[in-house]
């Protein structure tokens, strides 16, 4: 079989890595991707034909919103039979969140996305992102008899690749900039690019992709801490239209005992509001009911996310209430691992 060069499309958001530097004035300012290929010659060693398209505004990444998914996500769509794989530069501040919407957004996703920044703008001497741009490229482009390895939206970020709906971003400092603590890395950059085979993603390859362009926001997002009062928790809960919450709780799913707490998510999960259950520990799992303090949230009805991350868990959340998943079988279907996001 003779081997093709891949057709990777770079998708320009915006985020640290796309400016450069004046090194007369200092500034920093957006870099021109038309000329991509001229600015960093290193691109034309790869063994791949690269195009690129770019947000005529790019952002940083704390405007992101789920319209934005849906902009990235329709690039996505009308090059996905073009390209062989994909590379989305985003700020790294909320790309976990984007990232893990869209692996919820693309089902039967047969080609690699990857998503990836820097902490330092791409003309910087000292930048990380020509590694993490190169390297994503190879990733995106690495293939198996003529058909590609990585069949799912994952994150590079020094050195490792990342199920993307399994990352959080760490330190707003180092290079290592993101982790995935309860999954595995898909591969590591090293002398070589090994890719961890057995923790890949396999969609079923026998069905179309389908893009989801719908998410409703209508949620929120509650760290529990000791001290909250009921005023605050009845507010969020008061809040209109509101139609799915993510409780993060403490440890391994536990919260206060207090009749009050108890009695206002029961109430508001009989009213129809959906309640996840998320952890506030890096990593590890819910599991209601292994201490008393999170016996009754499973008794009322309450949703586990299990290892689920915040990021993915928020996304998910938007993601199946917008696909009218209906409420008898929304906790099934939301304990349900989708892509890969949850053990
Ligand atoms: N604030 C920037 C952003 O997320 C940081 C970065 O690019 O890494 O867009």
């Amino acid at each position: 079989m003779s081997k093709m060069q891949p057709n990777i499309l770079l998708i320009y958001t915006g985020g640290t890595i796309g400016m450069v530097k004046d090194f007369k004035t200092g500034a920093l300012r957006a870099f021109n991707f038309k000329n991509l290929l001229k600015s960093i010659p290193e691109l034309n060693l790869l063994d791949c034909k690269i195009e690129s398209v770019s947000f005529e505004t790019p952002i940083d990444s704390s405007n992101m919103n789920p319209d934005y998914w849906v902009k990235i996500a329709k690039i996505i769509e009308i090059n996905y039979d073009n390209f062989d794989g994909f590379v989305v530069l985003h700020g790294s501040d909320t790309m976990s969140y984007t990232a893990s919407a869209l692996s919820f957004m693309l089902e039967n996703l047969a080609k690699p996305i990857v998503f990836t920044g820097s902490q330092l703008p791409i003309g910087d001497l000292r930048t990380d992102a020509k590694e993490n741009l190169i390297t994503s490229i190879q990733v995106a482009s690495l293939q198996y008899r003529n058909k590609p390895v990585i069949k799912e939206v994952c994150l590079y970020f020094e050195y490792k690749l990342y199920r993307a709906n399994r990352t959080t971003k760490i330190n707003a400092e180092h290079f290592e900039a993101f982790s995935s603590p309860n999954y595995p890395d898909l591969a590591e950059s090293g002398v070589h690019l090994k890719v961890n085979k057995n923790q890949l993603f396999s969609p079923n390859l026998r069905k179309k992709l389908t893009v989801h362009k719908k998410l409703n926001n209508n949620v929120a997002l509650i760290k529990l801490f000791p001290g909250i009062s009921e005023t605050l928790l009845e507010s969020i809960f008061n809040t209109p239209n509101l139609e799915g919450v993510i409780l993060e709780t403490y440890g391994s799913g536990n919260c206060t005992t207090e009749a009050w707490f108890i009695d206002l998510l029961k109430t508001n999960i009989i009213k129809g509001i959906h309640i996840i259950n998320v952890t506030q520990c890096p990593s590890g799992s819910v599991i209601m009911g292994h201490y008393e303090t999170s016996s009754q949230l499973k008794k009322i009805g309450v949703i586990s996310g299990k290892d689920i991350t915040t990021e993915a868990a928020i996304s998910k959340l938007m993601y199946l209430l917008a696909n009218n998943v209906s409420k008898d079988v929304f906790k099934i279907v939301y304990e349900t691992p989708l892509r890969g996001e949850m053990t």
